[in-house]
Protein backbone atom coordinates (compact mmCIF):
# COMPACT_ATOMS: atom_id res chain seq x y z
CA UNK A 1 0.00 0.00 0.00
CA UNK A 2 1.22 3.49 -1.12
CA UNK A 3 1.80 6.22 1.95
CA UNK A 4 -0.21 9.54 1.77
CA UNK A 5 1.99 12.07 1.24
CA UNK A 6 1.62 14.30 4.27
CA UNK A 7 0.49 18.12 3.25
CA UNK A 8 1.79 20.75 6.07
CA UNK A 9 0.43 24.10 6.43
CA UNK A 10 2.59 26.93 7.24
CA UNK A 11 3.07 27.51 10.40
CA UNK A 12 2.56 31.54 10.73
CA UNK A 13 -0.38 32.79 11.57
CA UNK A 14 -2.69 33.77 9.11
CA UNK A 15 -1.05 32.10 6.64
CA UNK A 16 -2.75 28.27 5.23
CA UNK A 17 -0.36 27.99 2.14
CA UNK A 18 1.62 24.74 1.78
CA UNK A 19 4.65 24.31 4.01
CA UNK A 20 7.68 23.70 1.61
CA UNK A 21 10.81 24.85 4.10
CA UNK A 22 11.55 23.56 7.01
CA UNK A 23 13.64 26.28 9.68
CA UNK A 24 17.32 25.10 8.82
CA UNK A 25 18.01 26.14 12.77
CA UNK A 26 15.83 23.52 14.05
CA UNK A 27 16.62 20.47 12.33
CA UNK A 28 20.23 21.54 13.52
CA UNK A 29 19.10 21.57 16.83
CA UNK A 30 16.85 18.76 16.40
CA UNK A 31 13.31 20.08 17.10
CA UNK A 32 10.78 18.60 15.28
CA UNK A 33 8.00 21.03 13.34
CA UNK A 34 8.95 24.75 11.71
CA UNK A 35 7.35 24.18 9.11
CA UNK A 36 6.97 27.55 6.54
CA UNK A 37 5.52 28.17 3.52
CA UNK A 38 8.52 30.71 1.96
CA UNK A 39 11.05 32.59 3.00
CA UNK A 40 8.62 35.67 3.59
CA UNK A 41 6.42 33.91 6.08
CA UNK A 42 9.34 32.46 8.00
CA UNK A 43 11.22 35.84 7.96
CA UNK A 44 7.94 37.48 9.14
CA UNK A 45 7.62 35.19 12.08
CA UNK A 46 11.56 35.19 13.22
CA UNK A 47 11.16 37.19 15.86
CA UNK A 48 8.64 34.22 17.59
CA UNK A 49 10.07 31.71 16.10
CA UNK A 50 13.81 32.12 17.62
CA UNK A 51 12.52 32.33 20.72
CA UNK A 52 12.15 28.18 20.24
CA UNK A 53 15.73 28.04 19.60
CA UNK A 54 16.70 29.53 22.32
CA UNK A 55 14.77 27.66 24.92
CA UNK A 56 16.28 24.48 22.81
CA UNK A 57 19.49 25.57 23.01
CA UNK A 58 19.04 26.25 27.30
CA UNK A 59 17.54 22.91 27.44
CA UNK A 60 20.87 21.19 25.60
CA UNK A 61 23.42 23.20 27.53
CA UNK A 62 22.05 22.52 30.74
CA UNK A 63 22.04 18.87 29.58
CA UNK A 64 25.52 18.86 28.96
CA UNK A 65 26.18 20.52 32.01
CA UNK A 66 24.09 18.12 34.49
CA UNK A 67 26.06 15.53 32.46
CA UNK A 68 29.55 16.74 33.09
CA UNK A 69 29.02 17.94 36.23
CA UNK A 70 28.18 14.29 37.96
CA UNK A 71 31.32 12.57 35.80
CA UNK A 72 33.25 15.23 37.11
CA UNK A 73 34.45 15.44 40.41
CA UNK A 74 38.25 16.05 40.73
CA UNK A 75 38.23 17.05 44.59
CA UNK A 76 36.16 14.43 46.14
CA UNK A 77 35.52 14.83 49.86
CA UNK A 78 35.93 18.89 49.66
CA UNK A 79 33.10 20.57 50.53
CA UNK A 80 32.31 23.63 48.31
CA UNK A 81 30.64 26.47 49.54
CA UNK A 82 28.07 27.70 47.32
CA UNK A 83 26.45 25.62 44.14
CA UNK A 84 29.31 26.35 41.41
CA UNK A 85 31.32 23.24 40.33
CA UNK A 86 34.71 22.96 38.42
CA UNK A 87 34.18 21.58 34.78
CA UNK A 88 36.97 20.02 32.55
CA UNK A 89 39.19 22.32 31.08
CA UNK A 90 41.00 22.99 27.73
CA UNK A 91 44.74 21.89 27.35
CA UNK A 92 47.03 24.66 27.14
CA UNK A 93 47.06 27.44 24.79
CA UNK A 94 50.19 28.59 22.54
CA UNK A 95 51.38 31.98 22.40
CA UNK A 96 52.94 32.40 18.81
CA UNK A 97 57.00 33.12 18.44
CA UNK A 98 57.49 36.66 17.48
CA UNK A 99 55.48 37.97 20.99
CA UNK A 100 57.03 39.56 23.24
CA UNK A 101 56.61 37.39 26.78
CA UNK A 102 57.26 38.13 30.52
CA UNK A 103 59.85 36.36 32.41
CA UNK A 104 57.28 33.94 33.60
CA UNK A 105 55.92 33.08 30.57
CA UNK A 106 58.58 30.15 30.03
CA UNK A 107 59.32 29.58 33.51
CA UNK A 108 58.28 26.06 34.43
CA UNK A 109 56.36 27.17 37.50
CA UNK A 110 55.81 30.54 35.98
CA UNK A 111 57.61 32.24 38.40
CA UNK A 112 57.68 36.27 38.06
CA UNK A 113 61.67 36.71 39.11
CA UNK A 114 61.56 40.67 38.03
CA UNK A 115 58.83 41.48 40.66
CA UNK A 116 60.46 39.06 43.23
CA UNK A 117 63.44 40.73 43.09
CA UNK A 118 62.19 43.82 44.61
CA UNK A 119 59.74 42.28 47.11
CA UNK A 120 59.76 43.67 50.10
CA UNK A 121 60.36 47.35 48.85
CA UNK A 122 58.13 50.20 49.91
CA UNK A 123 59.77 52.02 46.89
CA UNK A 124 56.83 53.35 44.45
CA UNK A 125 57.74 53.74 41.00
CA UNK A 126 57.27 57.28 39.17
CA UNK A 127 57.06 56.40 35.64
CA UNK A 128 58.59 59.25 33.13
CA UNK A 129 56.57 60.45 30.26
CA UNK A 130 57.75 57.21 27.79
CA UNK A 131 57.02 54.98 30.48
CA UNK A 132 53.13 55.90 30.82
CA UNK A 133 53.31 56.38 27.00
CA UNK A 134 54.34 52.66 27.07
CA UNK A 135 51.82 51.61 29.96
CA UNK A 136 48.87 53.40 28.35
CA UNK A 137 49.31 51.45 25.21
CA UNK A 138 48.78 47.77 27.00
CA UNK A 139 45.96 49.50 29.01
CA UNK A 140 44.48 50.47 25.52
CA UNK A 141 44.40 46.80 24.24
CA UNK A 142 43.55 45.68 27.82
CA UNK A 143 40.27 47.19 27.12
CA UNK A 144 39.58 46.41 23.65
CA UNK A 145 40.21 42.69 24.44
CA UNK A 146 37.81 42.95 27.56
CA UNK A 147 35.41 44.59 24.97
CA UNK A 148 35.49 41.29 22.98
CA UNK A 149 35.24 39.56 25.47
CA UNK A 150 31.75 41.63 26.96
CA UNK A 151 30.09 41.01 23.59
CA UNK A 152 30.33 37.15 23.92
CA UNK A 153 28.46 36.93 26.96
CA UNK A 154 25.34 35.18 26.54
CA UNK A 155 23.81 31.86 28.24
CA UNK A 156 25.29 28.52 26.77
CA UNK A 157 28.79 30.52 26.09
CA UNK A 158 31.33 28.39 28.14
CA UNK A 159 34.29 30.34 30.21
CA UNK A 160 36.74 28.59 28.03
CA UNK A 161 35.11 29.86 24.81
CA UNK A 162 35.58 33.47 26.60
CA UNK A 163 39.06 32.60 27.16
CA UNK A 164 39.99 31.48 23.59
CA UNK A 165 38.72 34.51 22.34
CA UNK A 166 40.52 36.49 24.46
CA UNK A 167 43.15 34.91 23.73
CA UNK A 168 43.59 35.18 20.19
CA UNK A 169 42.26 39.03 20.35
CA UNK A 170 45.47 39.24 22.27
CA UNK A 171 47.61 37.68 20.12
CA UNK A 172 45.93 39.69 16.76
CA UNK A 173 47.26 42.82 19.09
CA UNK A 174 50.94 41.41 19.30
CA UNK A 175 49.93 41.29 23.22
CA UNK A 176 50.69 38.36 25.74
CA UNK A 177 47.71 37.81 28.00
CA UNK A 178 49.70 38.20 31.10
CA UNK A 179 47.66 35.60 33.42
CA UNK A 180 48.99 32.96 31.39
CA UNK A 181 51.68 31.03 33.42
CA UNK A 182 51.57 33.70 35.90
CA UNK A 183 52.85 31.42 39.03
CA UNK A 184 51.26 28.86 36.70
CA UNK A 185 47.97 29.84 36.35
CA UNK A 186 46.49 27.72 33.36
CA UNK A 187 44.67 30.19 31.21
CA UNK A 188 44.69 33.60 29.58
CA UNK A 189 42.32 35.58 31.34
CA UNK A 190 40.12 34.89 34.80
CA UNK A 191 36.08 34.31 35.10
CA UNK A 192 35.25 34.61 37.90
CA UNK A 193 31.11 33.54 38.17
CA UNK A 194 28.90 34.14 41.02
CA UNK A 195 30.18 33.06 44.42
CA UNK A 196 34.02 32.99 42.81
CA UNK A 197 35.34 36.23 44.15
CA UNK A 198 38.13 36.37 41.59
CA UNK A 199 41.02 34.12 39.43
CA UNK A 200 38.30 31.59 38.70
CA UNK A 201 40.22 29.73 35.59
CA UNK A 202 37.89 29.42 32.17
CA UNK A 203 36.60 25.96 32.05
CA UNK A 204 33.77 23.99 30.23
CA UNK A 205 31.00 25.03 32.26
CA UNK A 206 27.89 27.23 30.31
CA UNK A 207 26.98 30.50 31.71
CA UNK A 208 23.20 30.48 32.79
CA UNK A 209 21.22 32.56 32.62
CA UNK A 210 21.10 34.73 35.77
CA UNK A 211 24.88 34.19 36.77
CA UNK A 212 26.83 37.26 37.17
CA UNK A 213 30.74 37.06 35.88
CA UNK A 214 33.55 38.83 36.02
CA UNK A 215 36.09 38.64 33.46
CA UNK A 216 39.46 40.52 34.27
CA UNK A 217 42.04 40.67 31.36
CA UNK A 218 45.87 41.71 31.77
CA UNK A 219 47.49 42.00 28.75
CA UNK A 220 51.96 42.57 28.45
CA UNK A 221 52.75 44.78 25.14
CA UNK A 222 55.90 46.23 24.64
CA UNK A 223 57.43 45.55 27.86
CA UNK A 224 54.28 47.28 29.95
CA UNK A 225 50.53 45.40 31.78
CA UNK A 226 47.84 46.83 31.35
CA UNK A 227 44.91 45.47 33.60
CA UNK A 228 41.44 45.91 33.83
CA UNK A 229 38.12 43.69 34.94
CA UNK A 230 34.23 44.49 34.55
CA UNK A 231 31.09 42.00 35.74
CA UNK A 232 28.47 41.30 33.41
CA UNK A 233 24.86 39.74 33.54
CA UNK A 234 23.92 36.90 32.46
CA UNK A 235 20.69 37.77 30.16
CA UNK A 236 18.38 38.42 33.54
CA UNK A 237 19.51 38.88 36.41
CA UNK A 238 17.66 39.15 40.34
CA UNK A 239 17.39 42.30 41.98
CA UNK A 240 19.98 41.56 44.83
CA UNK A 241 22.37 40.98 41.92
CA UNK A 242 22.12 44.37 40.01
CA UNK A 243 22.46 45.98 43.57
CA UNK A 244 25.41 43.95 44.44
CA UNK A 245 27.53 44.79 40.59
CA UNK A 246 26.01 48.64 40.56
CA UNK A 247 27.17 49.27 44.33
CA UNK A 248 30.55 47.81 43.15
CA UNK A 249 31.03 49.64 40.30
CA UNK A 250 30.03 53.11 41.92
CA UNK A 251 32.25 52.00 44.58
CA UNK A 252 35.38 51.91 42.57
CA UNK A 253 34.26 55.30 40.63
CA UNK A 254 34.16 56.58 43.85
CA UNK A 255 37.41 55.71 44.79
CA UNK A 256 39.16 56.95 41.21
CA UNK A 257 37.82 60.47 42.02
CA UNK A 258 39.70 60.58 45.31
CA UNK A 259 42.64 60.05 43.40
CA UNK A 260 45.48 62.89 43.33
CA UNK A 261 49.14 63.66 44.35
CA UNK A 262 49.18 63.83 48.32
CA UNK A 263 46.31 61.31 48.88
CA UNK A 264 47.08 58.88 51.57
CA UNK A 265 46.70 54.79 50.02
CA UNK A 266 45.27 53.65 52.76
CA UNK A 267 42.43 55.98 52.50
CA UNK A 268 40.73 54.28 49.49
CA UNK A 269 39.49 51.76 51.40
CA UNK A 270 37.77 54.07 53.74
CA UNK A 271 35.72 55.40 50.82
CA UNK A 272 35.31 52.03 49.26
CA UNK A 273 33.72 49.96 52.65
CA UNK A 274 31.72 53.09 53.60
CA UNK A 275 30.15 53.00 50.21
CA UNK A 276 29.11 49.16 50.32
CA UNK A 277 28.31 48.91 53.85
CA UNK A 278 25.16 51.02 52.87
CA UNK A 279 24.01 48.00 50.92
CA UNK A 280 24.67 45.95 53.86
CA UNK A 281 27.72 43.89 51.54
CA UNK A 282 31.04 43.30 52.85
CA UNK A 283 34.92 44.01 51.31
CA UNK A 284 37.21 40.99 50.84
CA UNK A 285 40.64 42.08 52.23
CA UNK A 286 42.99 38.81 50.93
CA UNK A 287 43.34 40.52 47.68
CA UNK A 288 44.51 44.19 46.66
CA UNK A 289 44.81 46.75 44.28
CA UNK A 290 48.67 46.98 42.86
CA UNK A 291 51.09 48.90 41.26
CA UNK A 292 51.39 47.81 37.50
CA UNK A 293 54.10 48.94 34.84
CA UNK A 294 56.85 46.52 33.86
CA UNK A 295 55.90 44.28 36.41
CA UNK A 296 52.58 42.85 37.05
CA UNK A 297 51.86 42.48 40.59
CA UNK A 298 54.27 45.31 42.73
CA UNK A 299 53.91 48.08 44.77
CA UNK A 300 51.97 49.99 46.14
CA UNK A 301 49.24 47.25 47.88
CA UNK A 302 46.33 48.92 48.19
CA UNK A 303 43.48 47.09 50.16
CA UNK A 304 39.52 47.68 49.51
CA UNK A 305 38.54 47.77 52.90
CA UNK A 306 39.01 50.50 55.74
CA UNK A 307 41.30 51.13 58.34
CA UNK A 308 44.22 49.43 56.54
CA UNK A 309 47.51 50.31 57.30
CA UNK A 310 48.78 50.54 53.53
CA UNK A 311 52.21 52.07 53.29
CA UNK A 312 52.20 55.44 50.83
CA UNK A 313 51.22 58.36 49.39
CA UNK A 314 50.05 59.67 45.83
CA UNK A 315 52.45 61.23 43.34
CA UNK A 316 52.34 62.06 39.61
CA UNK A 317 53.27 59.25 37.47
CA UNK A 318 52.19 56.01 40.09
CA UNK A 319 50.36 53.70 38.32
CA UNK A 320 48.35 51.25 40.11
CA UNK A 321 44.84 49.56 39.87
CA UNK A 322 41.96 49.51 42.55
CA UNK A 323 40.09 46.40 41.84
CA UNK A 324 37.50 46.20 44.63
CA UNK A 325 35.79 42.62 45.16
CA UNK A 326 32.47 43.24 47.17
CA UNK A 327 30.69 40.17 48.75
CA UNK A 328 26.49 40.04 49.30
CA UNK A 329 27.40 38.31 52.41
CA UNK A 330 30.18 37.56 54.66
CA UNK A 331 33.51 39.08 53.78
CA UNK A 332 35.99 35.98 54.65
CA UNK A 333 37.50 34.00 51.11
CA UNK A 334 38.58 30.57 51.02
CA UNK A 335 40.37 29.02 47.88
CA UNK A 336 39.12 25.45 45.78
CA UNK A 337 41.58 22.83 45.98
CA UNK A 338 43.43 24.64 42.59
CA UNK A 339 45.24 26.90 44.55
CA UNK A 340 43.27 29.53 42.50
CA UNK A 341 39.37 29.84 42.85
CA UNK A 342 38.82 32.50 45.77
CA UNK A 343 35.29 31.91 46.61
CA UNK A 344 33.10 33.48 49.24
CA UNK A 345 32.57 31.15 52.75
CA UNK A 346 28.75 31.40 52.32
CA UNK A 347 28.59 30.81 49.07
CA UNK A 348 27.01 34.06 48.13
CA UNK A 349 27.96 36.33 45.34
CA UNK A 350 30.65 38.04 45.28
CA UNK A 351 31.57 41.19 42.25
CA UNK A 352 34.51 43.27 41.31
CA UNK A 353 35.73 46.05 38.84
CA UNK A 354 38.93 47.57 38.33
CA UNK A 355 40.97 49.93 36.19
CA UNK A 356 44.14 50.58 35.83
CA UNK A 357 45.39 54.32 36.78
CA UNK A 358 48.15 57.04 36.34
CA UNK A 359 48.21 59.87 39.05
CA UNK A 360 47.85 63.29 37.14
CA UNK A 361 49.36 66.45 38.43
CA UNK A 362 45.49 66.98 39.29
CA UNK A 363 43.65 63.71 39.80
CA UNK A 364 44.39 60.85 37.53
CA UNK A 365 44.40 59.26 33.94
CA UNK A 366 41.72 56.07 33.77
CA UNK A 367 44.06 54.74 31.20
CA UNK A 368 41.78 51.27 31.01
CA UNK A 369 38.45 53.26 30.29
CA UNK A 370 35.81 52.38 27.96
CA UNK A 371 36.05 54.45 24.73
CA UNK A 372 32.92 54.10 23.70
CA UNK A 373 29.41 54.80 25.51
CA UNK A 374 31.68 57.53 27.97
CA UNK A 375 33.52 55.02 30.00
CA UNK A 376 30.34 53.55 31.13
CA UNK A 377 31.04 49.49 32.10
CA UNK A 378 29.28 47.12 30.19
CA UNK A 379 26.42 46.02 32.63
CA UNK A 380 25.15 49.94 32.56
CA UNK A 381 23.99 48.89 29.18
CA UNK A 382 22.27 45.96 29.63
CA UNK A 383 20.29 47.29 32.87
CA UNK A 384 18.89 49.87 30.43
CA UNK A 385 16.93 46.89 28.79
CA UNK A 386 15.78 44.89 31.85
ZN1 LIG B 1 44.82 43.65 38.99
ZN1 LIG C 1 42.90 42.37 36.77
Amino acid sequence: MAATAVVRVCESINCTKEAKLQCPTCIKLGIEGSFFCEQECFKGSWKEHKQVHKKERMKINMKAQNEAAVSFNPWPGYVFSGPLRPFPKSTLRVVPEGIEKPDYADHPEGYPASEMEIRGSTQIKVLNKDEIEGLRTACKYGREVLDVAAAMIRPGVTTDDIDEAVHNACIERKCYPSPLNYRGFPKSCCTSVNEVICHGIPDKRPLEEGDIVNVDITVFHNGYHGDLNETFFVGKVDDKSKELVQTTYEALKEAINMVKPGVRYRDVGNVIQKKVQAHGFSVVRTYCGHGIHRLFHTTPSIPHYSKNKAIGVMKPGHAFTIEPMINMGKWQDSLWPDDWTAVTVDGKRSAQFEHTLIVTETGCDILTARQDKDGQPHFLDQLETL
